[in-house]
C-alpha cells in the first residue's frame, strides 16, 4: 500500500485534476489523499469571516461567485452529460449547506464544517471523474477515521482501528480517495488539523495503514538544496533523512508540512516528495538513513522576532532561563532560536500574538530589546561526524552579512543564523555561490 497526497494546485483545476488521474490510474494499492483545490480553503475562511462579521451579503456574493468557479470546473472536467448532471447536483448539496449559514447564527465549530467543505468536494469530483473515464476506485471517508484527540494531536489507535474498518468495507478496491486536511475532534465535531495540513493527513495514514511509502506530489521535484524562489539555479536533493528534512520543512521549504515528518520518522515510512509537473524526476526520498556528510541545503524563514534579554541579575544566577521560558510558555508562544551570553539571553519568535504581554513580564526580569523583520537562515546537513571547517565556510560564504544571532551544536543537523530579512536574498545567494 501506499500513500499519494496532491496539494491544491495539483488538482486546481479541471486540467489538472486530469493530470493527476492519469499518474494514478496506472498504480494499484494506494490511498490517494487530496486537499481543496488551490484557493477554496481561503474562500471559505473570508467567507466565515463575513459571517462572523455579521456581512451576510459579502457572504452570500463570496458563495455564489465560488459556485460558478466550480460549475465551470464540472464543465471542463467531465464530457458525459449525466455525469456533469451529478456533479453539478453534487455541487448544489454543497453549497446550499454553505448558504444557510448567511441565514441563520454562526459559531467556531460550524466554521470548521464550513472549511471542510474544500476537501470534500474536490474528493467527491475526482472520484466521480475517474468513474467516468471507467477507473475503479471508491471514497474513503475522513470523517469516519480521522481524529484527533484532547491535546488536538493525532489519535493513532482510533484512526488504525476506524481506517481499517473502511477499508475492510470496500473489498476489492485498489483505489481509495480520501480528503486531506479534515477530521474529527475528541467530541466527535468536525475540526481540522490546521492549514496546510493535508500533508500532515498523508503521513498519519500512512503509519495506520503501514504504507511502504508516502508521496506527496506538489509543482517542484522535491526539496531543493536552496530556495527556489530566491536564489537561481538550485537543486533537487536525492535524498535526507528524517531529522534533515523535518529541519528544512520547518525553516522555510513551504514544500511539506513540518507536523508530516514525526510520524513517518515514528513509523519507519519512507516519504517521497515528488511534482506532478515532472513525474519522471525522481523527486526527494527521505528516509531513516544518513546519505553524504556536511551541508546538504539552505533555508531561510522570514517574518522572525527576536527577543534580548539583558540582566545583572543573570551572572552567575540559576532559574534566570527557567523564568524567561516560563513566560512565552504561558503565552503558548515556541522560541526557535535561543543564544545566551552570561548576562543576555536572545530568543526568537515567529508568533507575536502576545509580544506586548510578553515584554511587559519579561521587563520585571531585565532591559528587554524586540527586533522586528527578522529571518533565520538554516544550514541543514549530516554533521555528526567530528568534521571541522563547516561552521568555518558558512562564514566565509557570509563575510558581507550582518549576523544578529547564530545557534550551532543544538542537533548534528543545522546551524541557525539571524540575520536581517533585507539581507535574506544575498545572504542565500552567498552561501550557494560559496558552499554548492
Ligand atoms: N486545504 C487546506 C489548506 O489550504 C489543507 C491543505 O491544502 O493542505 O490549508
Ligand atoms: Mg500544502
Amino acid at each position: 500500500m501506499k500513500v499519494l497526497k496532491f496539494g491544491g494546485t495539483s488538482v486546481g483545476s479541471a486540467e489538472r485534476m486530469k493530470k493527476v488521474a492519469e499518474l494514478i490510474v496506472a498504480k494499484k494499492n494506494i490511498i490517494v489523499v487530496l486537499s481543496a483545490m488551490s484557493g477554496t480553503t481561503n474562500s471559505l475562511v473570508e467567507f466565515a469571516n463575513c459571517l462572523h462579521q455579521k456581512k451576510s451579503d459579502v457572504a452570500t456574493d463570496l458563495l455564489l461567485g465560488l459556485h460558478e468557479k466550480y460549475k465551470q470546473t464540472v464543465e471542463e472536467l467531465f464530457s458525459k452529460d449525466a455525469f456533469k448532471q451529478t456533479a453539478d447536483e453534487m455541487l448544489s448539496s454543497h453549497f446550499n449547506y454553505l448558504k444557510q449559514y448567511t441565514l441563520d447564527s454562526f459559531t467556531l465549530f460550524e466554521e470548521k464544517a464550513v472549511l471542510a467543505q474544500g476537501e470534500l468536494l474536490s474528493t467527491a469530483l475526482f472520484q466521480l471523474y475517474l468513474e467516468e473515464i471507467g477507473h475503479t476506485s471508491a471514497l474513503l471517508p475522513a470523517l469516519n477515521f480521522m481524529r484527533i484527540d484532547k491535546e488536538e494531536e493525532p489519535d493513532h489507535f482510533y484512526i488504525k482501528e476506524n481506517l481499517k474498518r473502511e477499508l475492510d468495507r470496500q473489498p476489492g478496491i485498489n483505489c481509495f480517495i480520501t480528503q486531506g486536511f479534515i477530521c474529527r475532534n475528541v467530541y466527535g465535531e468536525i475540526d481540522n488539523l490546521k492549514r496546510g495540513g493535508s500533508d500532515y493527513t498523508a503521513s498519519i495514514i500512512g503509519v495506520a495503514a503501514q504504507a511502504d511509502e508516502v508521496q506527496i506530489w506538489t509543482d517542484i521535484d522535491g526539496m531543493h538544496n536552496n530556495d527556489p524562489r530566491i536564489v537561481d539555479k538550485t537543486s533537487p536533493i536525492e535524498h535526507l533523512s528524517f531529522d534533515e528534512a523535518a529541519e528544512l520543512a520547518y525553516f522555510g521549504a513551504k514544500i511539506l508540512h513540518p507536523s508530516s515528518i514525526r510520524p513517518a520518522k515514528e513509523a519507519n515510512i519512507p516519504v517521497r516528495l515528488k511534482s506532478t509537473l515532472q513525474p519522471e524526476a525522481e523527486g526527494t526520498l527521505i528516509t531513516a538513513d544518513l546519505s553524504g556528510e556536511g551541508i546538504k541545503a539552505i533555508a531561510a524563514k522570514s517574518g522572525i522576532t527576536a527577543v534580548k534579554i539583558k540582566s545583572g541579575r543573570m551572572l552567575l544566577a540559576y532559574g534566570f532561563l527557567r523564568k524567561v521560558f516560563e513566560i512565552f510558555e504561558s503565552y503558548k508562544t515556541p522560541i526557535d532560536m535561543i543564544t545566551t551570553s552570561e548576562v543576555a539571553v536572545s530568543v526568537t519568535i515567529d508568533d507575536t500574538t502576545h509580544l506586548e504581554k510578553i515584554v511587559a513580564e519579561l521587563n520585571e526580569y531585565g532591559n528587554v530589546e524586540v527586533d522586528h523583520d527578522q529571518s533565520i537562515v538554516c544550514i541543514v546537513g549530516d554533521f555528526t561526524s567530528p568534521k571541522t571547517g563547516i561552521a568555518n565556510q558558512v562564514f566565509e560564504a557570509l563575510t558581507e552579512t550582518p549576523i544578529r544571532m547564530i545557534s550551532y551544536g543544538g542537533s548534528n543537523h543545522n546551524i541557525s543564523i539571524l540575520i536581517n530579512s533585507k539581507d535574506t536574498k544575498s545572504a542565500l545567494q552567498a552561501l550557494h555561490n560559496y558552499l554548492f
